[in-house]
């Protein structure tokens, strides 16, 4: 059996871009005119990787929780929704223009910015006083151009949330203490997309709202940081990449008490990937006034009439998605002096869970009856092209923790080859218990 000699984690960004283009986890949108600066298209490696991700946030915060509720909002809002929330006013960014190369900069992030290509004697930038620059994407409503009103593309998934709240909690019959959540797209016109999927245009969020008495503000929001710390350990990320960021109090939103970032170590430094926020009544007042409806709760026992706070969980699904590529990303030198890419994701997360690898081509037929069983329980990858080797190590780098083997023994034995990703190992197992025992491993954790 082969044996790692060396690990070796990533260190270049630009390896595991190249990585994600190649093998089709995710690349630059609209590539063949050149990408659009802030888009990206998963690819169908990534795109399983996503809904994994996904899954597994619904199943932890929505599924299993009695006291939360699943909802799946439109991307467009009633415009009074972000005049209320804040956003028309206060979601901008302070920008700076170079008056020579034309390249636009937010004010707060100008370390390390590129020099100015247009000057000449110096590659410095010339630049204009900051203007602050609103962040939401506009569109326009209606069939003539005069008639049509601006509408905002939501640059946060949580104030529908807010406009739904009582619908919501009356038609599900919850009481207070109770949460909404949803995942889905979210907008902003970023003046600097850049770090590969990190700061994007177009992203996905997965928030939960969590509405509660005011007496009950602090336990709830310990209780959310403590739900998301253990979620983020589940999709394996050790201490040593994984930390808490109280903000400090000139950070705070306006609104905000109390916040606190979950932060991973990419290669470009210790970034945000989830924020866990007191918001107050903050939401829910303004939009009880811009509304003129009551959002307000009648306490049963007491007839206590109030507003409750919320509490909100907020992560970045590729945000995520890309600190789990960084950290699954494995360079391992291999006795022999060969070199093996592995992408080591939690079993549960991988896009592909197993790959049918008959030895030859000849032996199509019980291994394609081995793949239609398995594809009826897991993601299954067909591959009998080249040599067996290589074919692992194509495995290896999609992150698919078992390949299973038909070779001319089958037949006789009724046992194939389950060769594991990270260990390399290889076991014989009979065929008909193959299903079982693949279920068994994929659930345990890694
Ligand atoms: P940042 O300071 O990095 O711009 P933020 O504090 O504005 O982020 P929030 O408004 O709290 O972010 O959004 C919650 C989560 O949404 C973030 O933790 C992040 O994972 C994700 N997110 C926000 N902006 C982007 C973006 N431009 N691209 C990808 N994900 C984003």
């Amino acid at each position: 059996m082969t044996t790692a000699a060396k690990t070796k984690r990533l260190e270049r960004m630009d390896d595991l871009v190249s990585l994600c283009a190649r093998r089709g986890f995710v690349f630059p949108s609209s590539e063949i005119y050149g990408g659009i600066n802030g888009f990206w298209d998963y690819g169908p490696l990534g795109a399983e990787l996503k809904q994994n991700l996904k899954a597994l946030w619904w199943q932890r915060v929505v599924r299993e929780r009695p006291d939360v509720e699943g909802i799946d909002s439109a991307i467009i809002a009633h415009p009074r929704t972000w005049e209320a929330s804040g956003h028309v006013e206060h979601f901008s960014d302070p920008m700076v223009d170079c008056r020579a190369c034309k390249k636009r900069f937010r004010a707060d992030q100008l370390e390390g910015v590129e020099p100015c290509s247009a000057r000449e004697g110096t590659s410095e930038h010339d630049f204009t006083d900051p203007r602050n620059f609103n962040l939401m994407l506009q569109t326009q409503i209606g069939a003539s151009e005069e008639a049509a009103s601006v509408a905002y593309l939501r640059a946060e998934t949580c104030q529908p949330i807010f406009n739904d709240f009582k619908r919501v909690r009356e038609a599900a019959r919850q009481k207070i203490p109770f949460g909404i959540a949803q995942i889905g797209k979210a907008f902003r016109n970023e003046i600097n997309p850049r770090n590969f999927t990190f700061r994007s245009r177009e992203f996905e969020q997965a928030e939960l709202e969590f509405f509660c008495h005011p007496s009950e503000r602090e336990k709830w929001f310990e209780h959310w940081q403590g739900e998301r710390l253990a979620f983020h350990r589940e999709l394996g990320f050790g201490d040593d990449r994984l930390r808490t960021r109280p903000h400090a109090e000139d950070e705070l939103a306006h609104y905000a008490r109390a916040a606190v970032d979950v932060e991973y170590l990419f290669p470009f430094g210790w970034q945000e990937i989830e924020g866990v926020h007191d918001r107050g009544d903050w939401d829910l007042s303004r939009h009880g006034e811009y509304s003129g409806k009551d959002l307000g709760i009648t306490d049963p026992e007491t007839k206590e009439h109030y507003v409750p706070m919320v509490i909100e969980t907020s992560v970045g699904v590729d945000r995520t998605c890309l600190a789990l590529l960084v950290d699954a990303y494995t360079e391992e030198e291999l006795e022999g002096g060969e070199t093996r890419l592995v992408m080591r994701f939690p079993r549960g997360l991988a896009p592909i869970q197993v790959a049918v690898t008959p030895l030859s081509k000849k032996l199509a037929e019980p291994a394609h009856a081995l793949e239609a069983e398995l594809r009826r329980r897991f993601n299954v990858f067909y591959d009998d092209a080249g040599n067996i080797g290589r074919r692992y190590r194509r495995q290896d780098e999609a992150g698919t923790p078992f390949c299973v083997t038909i070779d001319f023994d089958s037949a006789e034995d009724g046992r194939a080859t389950v060769r594991e990703r990270d260990s390399m190992a290889q076991e014989r197992l009979p065929l008909e218990g193959i299903a079982a025992y693949l279920s068994e491993q994929l659930e345990a954790p890694a």
